[in-house]
């Protein structure tokens, strides 16, 4: 049976750093872990969003579309939606929405997942470029990459909210995708002003980490964690 009250997650956002960027789970193996999530694609290829069952690649041509079993990914979250709050929202820029949302459902020292369905009167997104071996780090990698804007855009925000002492393992705070409705717009998220939407919150007591234990380039690497917290800070945010 799902289990609703873990987030499981393939890879840790560390491991990306350094440009550890070759998939290691397949679509089809992630998506027995959760229907609702984010993630990369092999090759470090666009932005995964994961809503319903369903797993897209926003690309860095703009391009959205259905990822194919056999894709594989270097990091993903995933989980089985099953929300323990569900509230509207209206008129809320994304600074005001991330001091409410951490207040009202108390998510300082928890792993939650966020979803937000409806309208916003402004959205930012940006997309990795794809990658090609040998892989730049992460910072390198992210330094020029293509950002889209829309304005009064119905779609759906994904997401989760780790605890900051998780930094390194994923992104400490919010880290949040876009897919909207249409399908043409879609990303990491990096602004966005919500008009009228629904909000749904699921908080975690479980965070279980799998690791790529038969890639070797993983079982070399030898991580830093200062260069970490660093390279999340100016990609990820
Ligand atoms: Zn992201």
């Amino acid at each position: 049976m799902a289990t609703t009250d873990t987030i499981f997650q393939h890879g840790t956002l560390g491991l990306l750093v350094p440009g550890l960027f070759d998939g290691t789970i397949t679509a089809k193996e992630l998506l027995t872990h959760g229907d609702n999530g984010i993630g990369t694609l092999n090759g470090l290829d666009g932005e995964v969003i994961i809503l319903d069952g369903h797993a897209y690649q926003a690309r860095e041509d703009g391009q959205v579309s259905e990822i194919g079993p056999d894709e594989s990914l270097p990091f993903a979250s995933v989980h089985f939606q099953k929300p323990d709050v569900s509230a509207p929202l209206s008129q809320l820029s994304q600074a005001a929405f991330e001091e409410k949302v951490v207040a009202d459902y108390r998510l300082t020292n928890v792993f939650a997942a966020i979803r937000i369905d409806g309208t916003f009167s402004y959205v930012k997104t940006r997309v990795a470029p794809r990658q090609q071996p040998p892989y730049k780090t992460l910072v390198e990698a992210t330094a020029t990459q293509p950002e889209f804007e829309g304005h009064a855009v119905q779609g759906s925000i994904i997401g989760y909210y780790a605890p900051h002492l998780f930094q390194g393992a994923t992104v400490g705070g919010f880290h949040l995708h876009f897919l909207s409705a249409d399908h043409q717009l879609g990303g990491h998220l990096l602004g966005f002003d919500i008009d009228q939407a629904t909000l749904k919150v699921q908080h975690f007591a479980n965070f279980k980490v799998h690791l790529p234990i038969d890639n070797e380039a993983y079982l070399q690497e030898r991580f830093d964690n200062a260069a970490i917290d660093s390279a999340i800070n100016k990609a990820e945010r």
